[in-house]
C-alpha cells in the first residue's frame, strides 16, 4: 500500500524591515515549524535599496544554528565575531555556523546595485554540532547543473550527482531551480526526505500546484520525483532533508532545547557575554534580545 505523499499551501507571514523592505516569512509558521533540519525562511524583496543606507541589520548573535544566505540580485557586506568581512552576491553563499555562539551584521555597501533580493535560511543544527565552534565560510562557486530548462544551483547537500561543498550536520539539500520555460520538467527527489517549496519570482506550477511567492508549497516525504511546469522566467528555492529527530525551540535569534537555555542566552547577549564576541568595523549599535513571554511573565 502506498501513502501518497501530503501537499499543503502554507501562507507566508509578511513583515517590513528597515526602508520599506517587504519580507514573507516561509518558516516557521503556525502550521509548519522544520522541513528536515531548515528551521528559517525568510525571502526579502525585491527592494530598491539604492536610496539611504540599503539594508542594515546591526550586530546580533546566534546559537545552534547555521544561517544560509543566497542573493538573486544585489549585495550584502557580512561581518562576524570571527573577524570575517565578506561581500556576497547573487550565485555565492555565505554559510555561517552559529555553534555555542556568535554575532555578524548584515549591510549594504556604500556603492551597490539598485535593487536588493534574496532569502535568508536558517538550518537547525543537532545536538552533536550545537556546542561546537563557530564558524564562516563564504562560497563564491557551486555546483550548477543543466537538466531539461531547469538550471539547478546546489546551495547545500547532494543531488542531481553534484554534492555542494558548503558542510551541514543533517542530511539535507537545498537547491535554487531557474527555468526560462519548464515543460513537464522532473526532478529526481529523495524519498526519505521531507521537502519544500518556494517561489522567489515569476511563477511556477509543481506537480499541479501553480505557485507564486509568498506560499510555501509544503511537499511531505516519500517522492520519487518532482513536475515542474513555468511560463516564463521563474526561481523556485527547494528545501528538503531527513526530519529533524530532535525537539526544538526558537526565540528571537536563538536556536535550542528549552526555555530556559534560550532566557540564558538573552540576558547573556543583553550582558555582551564574551562568548558571543564582538563585531568590528559596524557603523551603528548593537541589536537589543527580546527577552521570552516566559521569562517576562514567569517568576
Ligand atoms: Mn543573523
Amino acid at each position: 500500500m502506498s501513502k501518497q505523499p501530503l501537499m499543503e499551501r502554507i501562507a507566508g507571514s509578511g513583515t517590513t524591515l528597515g526602508e520599506g523592505m517587504h519580507i514573507t516569512r516561509a518558516l516557521p509558521t503556525r502550521h509548519r515549524r522544520l522541513v528536515g533540519a531548515w528551521c528559517f525562511l525568510d525571502h526579502f524583496g525585491p527592494t530598491d535599496a539604492s536610496s539611504g543606507r540599503g539594508l542594515r541589520v546591526g550586530p546580533h548573535p546566534h546559537i545552534g544554528l547555521q544561517t544560509v544566505t543566497w542573493l538573486l540580485e544585489g549585495e550584502i557586506v557580512h561581518r562576524d565575531s570571527l573577524g570575517s568581512l565578506k561581500a556576497i552576491r547573487p550565485g555565492q553563499l555565505n554559510l555561517m555556523t552559529a555553534g555555542r555562539g556568535i554575532c555578524h551584521s548584515e549591510e549594504s555597501p556604500p556603492v551597490r546595485p539598485a535593487r536588493l533580493h534574496g532569502a535568508q535560511l536558517w538550518i537547525a543544527q543537532p545536538e552533536s554540532a550545537r556546542h561546537g565552534e563557530p564558524d564562516f565560510v563564504h562560497h563564491a562557486k557551486l555546483p550548477v547543473v543543466q537538466r531539461g530548462q531547469l538550471c539547478v544551483t546546489l546551495l547545500a547537500g547532494t543531488a542531481l550527482g553534484e554534492r555542494s561543498p558548503a558542510a551541514v550536520a543533517t542530511p539535507l539539500v537545498g537547491m535554487e531551480l531557474r527555468s526560462l520555460d519548464a515543460s513537464d520538467t522532473r526532478l529526481p527527489l529523495d524519498p526519505a526526505f521531507e521537502y519544500a517549496a518556494l517561489v522567489l519570482q515569476g511563477t511556477a506550477t509543481l506537480e499541479s500546484e501553480f505557485l507564486g511567492p509568498g506560499t510555501l508549497l509544503y511537499l511531505g516525504q516519500g517522492r520519487e520525483s518532482l513536475r515542474l511546469n513555468t511560463e516564463g522566467p521563474a526561481v523556485v528555492l527547494l528545501i528538503g532533508g531527513e526530519p529533524f529527530a530532535e525537539e526544538t525551540l526558537m526565540w528571537w535569534n536563538f536556536v535550542g532545547r528549552s526555555q530556559e537555555e534560550l532566557t540564558q542566552a538573552c540576558r547573556d547577549w543583553n550582558a555582551a557575554a564574551a562568548y558571543f564576541g564582538t563585531v568590528a568595523g559596524y557603523d551603528g549599535g548593537r541589536l537589543v534580545a527580546p527577552m521570552p513571554p516566559w521569562a517576562i511573565h514567569g517568576a
